[in-house]
């Protein structure tokens, strides 16, 4: 008798909830059509893992999916150049676990992976199960990603020394150097080098999973499609998915409704400018000044999540802020400290304009809100982010001066001005709902990321059979 196994997938996130918490909704897709998931949460005792208790709430949130810690030792006292060179080589160290953990399971169809998780592609290949990517950025960070091995060991030189310079990558809008990733800006240094040796390996998975839809990115699609990031050896299939995002908090879940929430429910609609940097992002005492002072001169409400800069550690923001700031602007702002509900803000029909650090999950969720972007990118590859978000996309503006010491104040007052209120601004209020009705339509019934994950599905069935077969 042929005993029907339930197909299973182990998905195996990076540290760090900014990459968790997509997977987690990657996860919900696999459900939906009736496949068994586990995520396997690689958990270093280090201080950027996702914490055990973080794990268990998500657990008990959706409690069809099975979570699976994996301990791994800590990279202890040893000297990173680079916070990311820490991570990987945890990831790295995870191997064997997270060998020995699929052992443990009866079957195991696919390994989908992180794209920092470049490493346990050995894994899969030990246990000869296919391997995908879940990208969690953009399709045009991963079409420059997987182009940068054939450009930059003979650029002229680093993209530090090249500055404006500007760099044309295929289905991207032109780049300037300054603007790549934060990781990849020394040709020389170790984060870079350990960068560019995964971008190598990354062609070969058996595809990418990709947090995007085929509307607003279809130029980088394209060029992925037609093998031209990855000249002379074949780039796998790109089954853009997305968007997957954090659906907006249940009310009543743990601890209530933010009382962010609740000021926002007595503002007038889409009036509201809603200022959050990520999980990482802080400012100096001055910039906070800066945009304290821009967003008091242009006389529009906000909601700002404000973090205390990384040499203050009161625990008020107040200081942080310039004196009678918060006085003056108690009519028309809130500030909350750390952390505010944000896909549940962008969600609120108050919410007019969103300052973003472009974050990936950020971009993703003002579109699927239909809220035009100011882009202010910070670290990592937020800045490539907001090329495609203003360039390409035509989702947002962007800052000036961000790659500057300092952003100021009239600059601001600028950027809110413009969007809230005038002709260009006028375009993005117009432009950003299309981009949240494709973003619904995507994801419906036959829409383009349904079609594509049946195809990554149909992709995933026929390993099977070839592996049944050898
Ligand atoms: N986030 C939030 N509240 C905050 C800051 C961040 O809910 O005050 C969430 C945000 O909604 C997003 C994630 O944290 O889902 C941040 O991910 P993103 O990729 O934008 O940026 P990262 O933190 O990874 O730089």
């Amino acid at each position: 008798a042929v005993i029907m196994t339930r197909k299973t997938v182990v998905l195996y996130p990076s540290l760090g909830v900014g990459h968790l918490n997509p997977m987690v909704e990657l996860a919900k897709l696999f459900l939906r059509r009736g496949l068994a998931v586990v995520i396997a949460v690689v958990n270093p005792p280090d201080k950027d893992a996702v914490s055990a208790d973080a794990v268990a709430r998500l657990a008990s949130a959706s409690p069809a999916i099975t979570f699976r810690l994996l301990p791994v030792p800590s990279c202890g006292k040893k000297h990173y150049s680079h916070s990311v060179l820490r991570t990987i080589d945890a990831l790295r160290a995870a191997n064997a676990t997270l060998l020995e953990f699929l052992r443990t399971l009866p079957v195991v169809d696919a390994l989908v992976v992180d794209m920092f998780c470049v490493d346990a592609l050995d894994v899969a290949a030990e246990l000869a199960i296919p391997a995908y990517f879940f990208f969690a950025s953009a399709v045009g960070d991963l079409a420059i990603m997987l182009h940068l091995p054939y450009y930059y060991p003979t650029a002229p030189s680093s993209f530090k020394d090249m500055g404006e310079t500007v760099l044309n990558f295929p289905g991207v809008p032109p780049i300037r150097a300054l603007d790549m990733s934060t990781t990849m800006l020394d040709r020389e240094s170790d984060i870079a080098k350990e960068r560019l040796r995964q971008y190598t390996r990354m062609p070969e998975a058996r595809g990418f999973l990709t947090n995007s839809f085929d509307w607003l990115e279809s130029r980088a699609l394209d060029a992925l499609r037609h093998g031209l990031c990855t000249p002379g050896r074949s780039t796998p299939p790109v089954y853009c998915i997305g968007p997957l995002v954090l659906p907006g908090q249940t009310a009543g879940s743990a601890g209530g409704r933010h009382a962010c929430l609740e000021w926002l429910d007595a503002q007038p609609e889409r009036i509201v400018v809603f200022l959050c940097f990520g999980s990482l992002g802080t400012f100096s005492a001055a910039q906070l000044g800066e945009v304290a002072r821009g967003l008091q001169k242009s006389g529009h409400r906000f909601l700002w999540v404000v973090r205390n800069p990384p040499e203050q550690k009161d625990e008020s923001v107040e200081p942080a802020l310039p004196e009678g700031f918060l006085e003056k602007t108690a009519d028309r702002g809130f500030v909350v400290k750390n952390w505010a509900p944000q896909a549940e803000v962008l969600q609120h029909r108050a919410v007019g304009a969103f300052v973003t650090h472009c974050g990936w999950n950020s971009v993703l969720e003002g579109i699927v809100s239909g809220v035009p972007m100011i882009c202010w990118p910070l670290y990592a590859e937020q800045r490539m982010n907001k090329v495609h978000v203003v360039e390409e996309m035509k989702v947002g503006v962007a800052v000036e001066g961000y790659e500057d010491e300092i952003v100021k104040a009239e600059e601001v007052e600028a950027k809110v001005r413009l969007v809230m209120g005038s002709e260009e601004g006028n375009k993005l209020r117009q432009r950003l709902p299309v981009a949240k009705k494709m973003a619904a339509d995507a994801l419906k019934e036959a829409g383009s990321s349904d079609v594509a994950f049946e195809e990554f599905l149909r992709d995933l069935e026929k390993c099977s059979s070839e592996i049944q077969k050898k």
